[in-house]
């Protein structure tokens, strides 16, 4: 197979180059793909800018992008899941399948996983790419690549939505209305939730939330007292939220998403940032607020294929920007710029 196999790869801090690399044969449970759409998430766009995500760090040239779809040209002899022709999602994290964690389904916590574009491993932004197959799953015909794509965030918001257990009659509070808070808003509405509220810091992203079907939004201010800001929350509510996601990572927004939670309600943290903030965790205590972490998703892909499916979520509108594979290196220019107004950056493969 002598094809040019073109290929996105980050040498450096904003050094990305596009090349082209052998097309790899796919093992006996792999299959080969020609990838159709990849998008940029905000993890690659950090490894672009600053070269590393707290310990992972580039330290050889890397090949970027894991949210990303393809058309499946060779399997291995073990594949039975899927075949030549199928349009499939990739799911990027691969676990070992062996140890405690992935034997009791919680693969994403399984400290042998291979991630795509987690270095050292080489990520899917590439024409041709070969994955675990049993990590590719069908799009049905009216799924479309671009979506396909998008189930990797998706996915992130399944997971999240599912540890915040959301569900008929949830009070959800999301902070930061960027892709993350906004697939959480989708899943969040979809599992059932009455009331949604959304706060940001950029009215434009509040604008797309709203649009999205966020019931309420709060614009926040730098330099607000804290007791205000959870005040005007709650008066967005008309209550107090049971269930908050934080979307964001910044230490001002994890400390609101504890302080405004119900007690006895959930703060699910999504958003990662400083290795150590400062929390109210005698405030969450005493009112009995349950903190929980979320890494990555598990078991999810397929609960965001059916939410998308079955038209129970459109991740359309997120897709703000789209690009050939020749542009990545412009791609990305817009997606680490945040006067873009780009949400989702989606290249595109083929
Ligand atoms: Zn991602
Ligand atoms: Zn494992």
């Amino acid at each position: 197979m002598e094809k040019a196999n073109l290929t996105a790869v980050l040498y450096g801090i904003n050094d990305l180059r596009l090349e082209n690399t052998p097309i790899e044969e796919p093992n006996d449970d792999e299959a080969l793909m020609e990838m159709a759409c990849v998008g940029i998430c905000g993890s690659d766009v950090h490894y672009l800018v600053n070269g590393r995500i707290g310990d992972f760090v580039v330290e050889k040239p890397m090949i970027i992008g894991h949210e990303s779809s393809g058309v499946v040209v060779k399997v291995g002899k073990d594949v039975k899941n899927i075949k030549v022709g199928d349009r499939v999602a990739i799911e990027p994290g691969v676990p070992c399948r062996r140890c405690q964690f992935c034997k009791e389904g919680r693969y994403n916590l399984c400290k042998d996983i291979i991630f795509c574009a987690t270095p050292p491993v080489h990520g899917s932004l590439r024409r041709y790419y070969k994955h675990a197959a049993d990590f590719c799953f069908k799009l049905p015909d009216n799924v479309s690549n671009e979506e396909g794509a998008m189930m990797e965030p998706l996915s992130v918001g399944v997971h999240a939505c599912k540890r915040a257990n959301i569900g008929i009659g949830s009070n959800v509070l999301i902070m930061g209305a960027g892709p993350i808070g906004l697939v959480s808003l989708l899943v969040a509405k979809a599992m059932g939730a009455s009331m949604i509220v959304i706060t940001d810091l950029v009215e434009q992203r509040l604008n797309i939330a709203k649009e999205l079907g966020a019931n309420k939004t709060v614009l926040l201010k730098k330099d607000m007292k804290e007791e205000d800001t959870v005040k005007m929350i709650h008066e967005a509510f008309g209550c107090e939220p049971d269930k908050t996601i934080d979307a964001s990572g910044a230490e001002t927004c994890i400390r609101l998403a504890i302080l405004a939670t119900k007690s006895g309600g959930v703060a699910v943290l999504v958003g990662m940032g400083a290795p150590e903030i400062k929390i109210p965790l005698i405030n969450a205590l005493v009112r009995e607020v349950d903190i929980r972490g979320v890494f990555r998703y598990v078991n999810a892909y397929s609960d965001a294929l059916a939410l998308i499916a079955s038209g129970k979520v459109n991740v359309k509108p997120l897709i703000t920007h789209n690009f050939t594979m020749e542009q990545t290196v412009d791609a990305f220019n817009a997606a680490k710029t945040p006067t873009s107004g780009a949400i989702k950056v989606m290249i595109h493969c083929k």
